[in-house]
């Protein structure tokens, strides 16, 4: 178990941008003990009016697409350039710090871990989308109320992650590969849809011409899709993270995604939703949660089960008797 403190001690450290305090209260929202989460609630309720000050950035795209390499690069020009304090959070439940992880391995974000203006948290292991979803959107409202004023949201671009990434961020850029036909990257046209803008990676050497091609491409293949309630245009754009162009380019698009947003009203709109939409899932998760720590379910489930598997009950009225003892 994690070191515990009172809730004051968290609170005064987080919004004093206490990194290592921010770390803790990030393991307290992580930690499936009841009585860790009765902590963590106690301190994210507490610094909540502290939050919300940021720019939430979900960044997606497949493996090998170069999200660490990217990520390092824009977050570096950002704090550079930009003046930004930068969190980076990910949301990604296959990450088991093997193969598949993508913040799990730091020495890939090697400048960015080190630099004081940026704070990088990997996905806890081990834990389903729902738990790393909700984590990470407590870790967010954690992270702006010790002054962050960017966060990126990392996943991979390649199953439900990227719809839960979209519910808690104001901005989504896909990250795409240029000559790369879209069934070969993964990306479902879903994925493209959610996106404010495309950035086309690795825009260098022999890959400059492709790039731009790919760049064309998306472009008129978004111009199909009707406009967004936002009122914005997705846009493409090609960038170098060896290189370190274009990166003010997608800063541009994100700095006239937010005017166009907060001055018609939809980045509030939004915002509001997204937190409504995660109160009836934090409701849905807490009676699922109750119904079956319930000690008659847990003692009656089994059986009622293997009846519905043989056919010997519906399962509407095995679900309803269940539903019953609650
Ligand atoms: P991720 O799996 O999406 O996080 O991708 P990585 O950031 O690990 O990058 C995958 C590979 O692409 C690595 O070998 C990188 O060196 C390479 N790469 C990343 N960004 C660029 C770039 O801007 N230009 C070129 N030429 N290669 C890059």
């Amino acid at each position: 178990m994690a070191k515990r403190f009172s809730p004051e001690k968290y609170v005064e450290g987080i919004l004093a941008g206490d990194r290592v305090m921010l770390s803790r209260a990030i393991t307290l929202v992580e930690s499936r003990l009841a009585s860790d989460q009765e902590l963590a609630q106690e301190v994210v309720n507490r610094v909540l009016p502290h939050a919300g000050k940021s720019v939430r950035i979900g960044i997606t795209g497949v493996p090998g697409v170069g999200k660490s390499t990217f990520i390092e690069a824009f977050g570096n020009y950002l704090i550079k350039e930009q003046g930004k304090k930068l969190a980076v959070l990910a949301i990604d439940p296959t990450s088991q710090r093997s193969g598949g992880s993508i913040l799990g391995d730091k020495t890939r974000m090697d400048s960015l871990s080190t630099n004081p203006q940026a704070f990088i948290r990997p996905s806890p292991a081990g834990k389903s989308l729902g738990g790393v979803s909700r984590s990470t959107r407590e870790s967010i409202i954690l992270c702006e109320a010790a002054g962050f004023d960017t966060i990126f949201v990392e996943t991979v671009g390649v199953g439900q992650s990227e719809t839960a990434v979209h519910a808690m961020v104001d901005f989504f850029l896909l990250l795409m590969l240029a000559g790369a036909g879209d069934e070969l990257q993964g990306i479902k046209r879903g994925i493209m849809e959610m996106a404010d803008a495309i950035a086309i990676t690795k825009a260098d050497g022999e890959n400059v011409g492709k790039a731009k091609a790919a760049r064309a491409e998306y472009q008129s293949a978004l111009h199909l899709y009707p406009l967004a309630a936002s009122g914005w245009m997705p846009q493409v754009s090609t960038c170098s993270a060896l290189q370190n162009t274009g990166l003010d380019t997608i800063w541009q698009t994100i700095a006239d995604y937010l005017e166009l947003t907060k001055g018609n009203g939809y980045f509030k709109k939004k915002r509001h939703n997204q937190n409504l939409q995660w109160m009836y899932e934090a409701i849905r998760q807490g009676l699922e949660d109750n119904f079956y720590a319930h000690e008659q379910v847990k003692v009656q489930l089994p059986g009622i089960a293997e009846q519905v598997k043989e056919g010997k009950k519906s399962a509407f009225a095995a679900a309803a008797e269940l539903l019953r003892l609650v």
